[in-house]
């Protein structure tokens, strides 16, 4: 992939150097922050809808620590469940797994089944809240989509290490290649209430990243460097 823009240095890359823009907050009060597209959004990308899930957040930064702006046309979340992530939970503070929230025609009060490592099996229950969006993280979430008015969102997730999405689209073959990951549609189990089953009925093409099960210093050097290209060429 070419790379016709200038990195900043290392030392500049020490800071999160861009102005985050408050779009809600968390059950715990926690200000929900994204990174406004320089131009336009045309393209959302989220981290750490899942508090365990800290990597995402970790390699979304170190990619955008390492350009001049904020990505042109693509907007940015860091950490779209706070509280998850300060209590290193999947879950939100009200114990609520956020990708079984969304109010979608197949949400089902009944508690969802997680596993906590990927050899354990699915059997740690987990709400998916009192009623179909309950949560305030999905609210603004779907709100800032909303406002923003992007047709194309990337989830970042892990650590099943494969590309997820209803269609192989462009958007679809460029994570493939920033993240050298394999693709396939679903995950092998069903995800009511989850982003992704939102955004099909909304008309919103998601692509579920799933990092690979990778220590996130190893994840950074792999990938960080791709990941800044695309965000920064995005069109
Ligand atoms: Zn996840």
């Amino acid at each position: 992939m070419t790379t016709d823009f200038a990195f900043r240095s290392g030392a500049e890359q020490g800071i999160f150097p861009f102005e985050l823009v408050e779009y809600g907050h968390s059950v715990e009060g926690v200000p929900l922050r994204y990174l406004p597209a320089k131009k336009e959004a045309r393209l959302l990308v989220f981290a750490a809808i899942h508090g365990e899930e800290s990597e995402t957040t970790f390699l979304l930064s170190r990619a955008l620590r390492k350009l001049f702006s904020a990505p042109d046309y693509v907007a940015c979340i860091l950490t779209a469940n706070p509280d998850g992530m300060l209590r290193g939970t999947r879950c939100n503070a009200n114990g609520v797994d956020l990708n079984r929230n969304f109010p979608t025609s197949n949400w089902k009060a009944e508690k969802t089944l997680v596993r906590l490592v990927l050899e354990a099996p699915r059997e740690t229950e987990l709400s998916t809240g009192s009623s179909a969006g309950s949560e305030p993280e999905t609210q603004a979430l779907i709100a800032l989509i909303q406002k923003l008015g992007v047709k194309k969102v990337v989830s970042l997730h892990a650590p099943l290490g494969l590309v997820d999405s209803d269609f192989h689209t462009e958007l679809a073959v460029q994570m493939e290649n920033v993240f050298a990951l394999p693709w396939q549609s679903g995950v092998g189990y069903p995800t009511p209430g989850s982003f992704g089953t939102y955004a099909a009925e909304k008309n919103l093409e998601c692509v579920t990243v799933e990092l690979p099960r990778e220590a996130p210093e190893i994840l950074a050097i792999r990938h960080a460097e791709k990941l800044a290209d695309f965000l920064q060429n995005y069109r």
